[in-house]
């Protein structure tokens, strides 16, 4: 098979792809390993009731089965959807928005892929190139302000050099904790830079930029005329992942793009794009292309909830409550297990995940990785996280990402497991719970 360009970077076997074949392919291979390493959300009986309560309803009304079923949505998404989430974030926000400002996509991902590729890579000019191939325009990035990042953005740009990224400041907490912050200091926005990008609470380190750095970089944007997009995957007002105060954020020069994945809906598909109309617009018809249609599953099971802002009560109620036990517990063993080691562990703030970084670990994140999947236990190399960034900093092979969501007993297990391997590679011997015991496998 002969691939275009596209074919090679999209069909090929990119780092990302390798990855989450790794990931995909590890429980079949071992069927009893401890899955610390994916982005599936929890399982909260309370949101499945819900869901399916839901469910129930629109499947025993006829003329609301029909909309699910059988028919397709106009490309922006199904308007009275539309109106019913401007109208909920209205309220909440005091965002002036309409029906006309949100746009539904099958899921987040792809709309981040439509988003970014559509504000950078290869720009038209207005003259021909200096060089037969060159883009006549130059090209543009998104930038990453902070990273680590979600590395599910890595592969969706459509050219070569699609991100940029600066290094974050690091401020040393006590309790083994440390937190990233945006170093303002080294942010250079370019003219080649077409957006920038965060995710808050971001994957995959559990930060919530605060809202000082929101208004600065929205400052910078806006002096800049380029947009600022916020991943609000895990922020408020749903699913509400966060353990820190901060207010959500959104003007007209924001794109916000939200999902009802980690409510819990992850296999319905469901992204909304919050922005400006004539960005919701291009974004629309762009999906009309890539997707015809979005699905209608998400915003069929959702429409009352948002309606009568039960949404917002379950998200306040029901899921983050589980998420930050979650996050305690997990903090508690990990630094139970690695006492005596050189950890530092992220603030939780937000999202599912805790992100370790070992200073100076002599084997990198990679063989850690390696080592621990061959122990039984998944976790996400953290290197793979700092795409954008081109300077060789060691801080980028000494992390990992430790998903919490399994059940309890084998994210203790896991916990346990990772402290061992860790505790090994530092040539280190820990105390274990039944006493002091050589660290080795
Ligand atoms: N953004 C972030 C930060 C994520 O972690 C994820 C998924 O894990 C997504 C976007 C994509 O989510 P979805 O396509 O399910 O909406």
């Amino acid at each position: 098979m002969k691939l275009s360009s596209f074919g090679e970077k999209f069909a090929g076997d990119s780092g990302i792809v390798g990855l989450m074949d790794d990931l995909g392919n590890a429980l079949r291979e071992n069927p009893d390993m401890i899955m610390m390493g994916g982005g599936n959300p929890g399982r909260l009986p309370q949101m499945e009731a819900v869901f399916r309560r839901r469910l129930d309803a629109v499947l025993g009304d006829p003329p609301q089965r029909h909309r699910l079923f059988g028919r397709y949505q106009s490309p922006q998404g199904d308007h009275d959807f539309r109106a019913c989430v401007a109208e909920f974030l209205s309220v909440q926000y005091g965002w002036k928005l309409g029906a006309g400002n949100i746009a539904i996509a099958n899921g987040s991902q792809p709309a981040f892929f439509t988003l970014f590729n559509m504000l950078a890579g290869a720009m038209p000019g207005e003259h021909p190139p200096e060089h037969p191939g060159e883009p006549a325009g130059g090209s543009r990035r998104i930038h990453l302000p902070l990273t680590p990042e979600y590395l599910g953005y890595a592969d969706a740009g459509l050219t070569e050099g699609f991100f940029s990224a600066t290094r974050p400041a690091i401020d040393l907490l006590d309790d083994h904790l440390f937190k990233y912050r945006v170093d303002f200091g080294r942010l250079e926005l370019d003219g080649g830079v077409a957006a920038l990008c965060v995710s808050r609470p971001t994957n995959p380190t559990g930060n919530v930029l605060t809202d000082d750095e929101v208004a600065h970089l929205d400052h910078l944007a806006r002096e800049r005329g380029i947009p600022l997009i916020i991943d609000g995957a895990y922020g408020a007002p749903f699913p509400n992942i966060q353990f820190t105060a901060a207010r959500p954020h959104w003007n007209e020069n924001t794109i916000l793009v939200l999902s009802l994945s980690k409510l819990g809906l992850p296999g319905v598909r469901t992204g909304i794009v919050v922005a400006r109309e004539e960005i919701a617009h291009a974004f629309a018809n762009a999906n009309g292309i890539l997707s015809l249609a979005s699905g209608n599953l998400g915003p069929a099971v959702t429409l009352e909830l948002f309606r009568t802002g039960e949404i917002l009560d379950l998200a306040r109620e029901v899921v983050q409550p589980f998420y930050q036990a979650r996050a305690r517990a997990a903090l508690d063993e990990f630094r139970e297990r690695l006492a005596g080691l050189p950890f530092r562990i992220h603030q939780p703030e937000g999202a599912f995940f805790l992100w370790l970084w070992f200073e100076g670990l002599p084997i990198g994140s990679q063989v850690l990785y390696q080592r621990l999947k061959q122990r039984g236990v998944l976790v996400v190399p953290g290197h793979h996280c700092f795409f954008g960034l081109d300077d060789d900093w060691p801080h980028r092979h000494e992390c990992i990402r430790v998903s919490y969501v399994q059940d309890e007993e084998a994210v203790r297990r896991g916990i346990g497991l990772i402290a061992e391997e860790v505790a090994r590679a530092y040539g280190a011997i820990i105390p274990r719970r039944s006493g002091l015991q050589e660290s080795s496998p």
